[in-house]
């Protein structure tokens, strides 16, 4: 569009819709014109407690695209820009190093970090959160060793394997909806800090939706409680969380960062874990390319199916909530529980 016409149809425009026509850095973020909050989720789990919670007080947007893994998110210089007009950021520390920089340089008015309501467990502390570069790590699985290995004499190592992901905590908190409902609480607070005038809305909705999640957690443990098989493969380690919650051992075939790719020396290892355990199905997600897990399954002369780690909402009719159900009737079958 020319400079011209954009200006006679900025000219035309209504209060409503003005705010298209003023700079950039201006039209994305800061306190809407219909007075609604701004809020900005750094993914989509956040961005879902944002929704809830806020509800018709909040427009929110989500900084990880819609159906792009979270990751390995990069920020385009509209999108860091956006972060200090915004009224409040959520987003979990650590976890994706290009929010973490933005919020840094942009200082947005409100930060709610909810790694504090997570409760993250240090990576490499067991067999559920294995440490990122350790091919060994299931072997813990098996002799039920729970060592905690020391990060410190592997950090430079450790940010050449994977540069963005510098966190040395399984990020993974809201696979267990116990965590999520924590979480929940949290935002609930900050949100009625940052918008007094709805404050009591905030509140309640958040304690209403902690109490949906903490029973969805309940619904997870009571019915993975009878299971017949106890280890499930995944995808990537992305279910540690909900493995502890559960009592039920996780085996990643990619490490807790997606894109770190299986040695053929690891592979070998899972199929036994699988035999020995008398997996029935290898996890796949929508995300990652189900080539290896799908050769692994044919190996192993089992089938796969669909366990969502619930990163993106890769389906828009599916909510957090639904997703999660999803995942207990999948893992009810493919474990073998009553
Ligand atoms: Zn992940």
């Amino acid at each position: 569009m020319s400079k011209r016409i954009l200006a006679a149809a900025c000219a035309a425009a209504t209060a409503l819709t003005l705010s298209a026509c003023i700079s950039p850095s201006t039209s994305n973020g800061g306190s809407s014109k219909d007075g609604k909050l701004t809020v900005m989720a750094s993914f989509y789990p956040l961005q879902y407690l944002a929704e809830k919670i806020g509800g018709e007080h909040v427009s929110v947007t989500s900084l990880t695209p819609e159906g792009a893994e979270p990751h390995d998110l990069e920020l385009s210089p509209k999108m860091v820009d956006s972060l200090s007009s915004a009224d409040a950021v959520i987003y979990l520390a650590g976890f994706q190093s290009a929010v973490d920089e933005a919020i840094e340089q942009q200082a947005p008015k409100t930060v709610i970090d909810v790694s504090s309501a997570a409760k993250l467990v240090e990576a490499g502390t067991d067999a559920n959160h294995p440490s990122e570069d350790e091919e060994d790590a299931t072997d813990e699985a098996q002799s039920g060793e729970t060592e905690a290995h020391d990060h410190d004499h592997e950090g430079a190592d450790h940010a050449d394997h994977d540069h963005h992901h510098d966190m040395s905590a399984d990020p993974h908190f809201w696979l267990d909806p116990t965590r999520m409902a924590n979480a929940a609480t949290l935002v609930g607070d900050k949100l009625a800090e940052a918008d007094s005038a709805h404050a009591d809305t905030y509140k309640a909705n958040a304690k209403a939706l902690a109490e949906d999640l903490n029973a969805l957690s309940d619904t997870l443990v009571t019915k993975t409680s009878t299971c017949k098989v106890k280890t499930f493969v995944t995808a990537h380690t992305a279910f540690g969380y909900l493995a502890d919650r559960t009592g039920l051992t996780q085996v990643g075939i990619s490490g807790l960062d997606p894109e770190s790719s299986p040695s053929p020396a690891r592979l070998a290892e899972i199929a036994q874990i699988a035999k020995e355990q008398g997996v029935t199905t290898i996890f796949t997600e929508a995300l990652i390319d189900p080539k290896v897990a799908q050769t692994l399954a044919d190996d192993l002369g089992i089938t796969t199916a669909v366990l969502d780690p619930i990163e993106s909402q890769t389906d828009a009719s599916k909510d957090y909530a639904a997703t999660m159900n999803s995942n207990i009737d999948a893992l009810t079958k493919a474990l073998d529980c009553q």
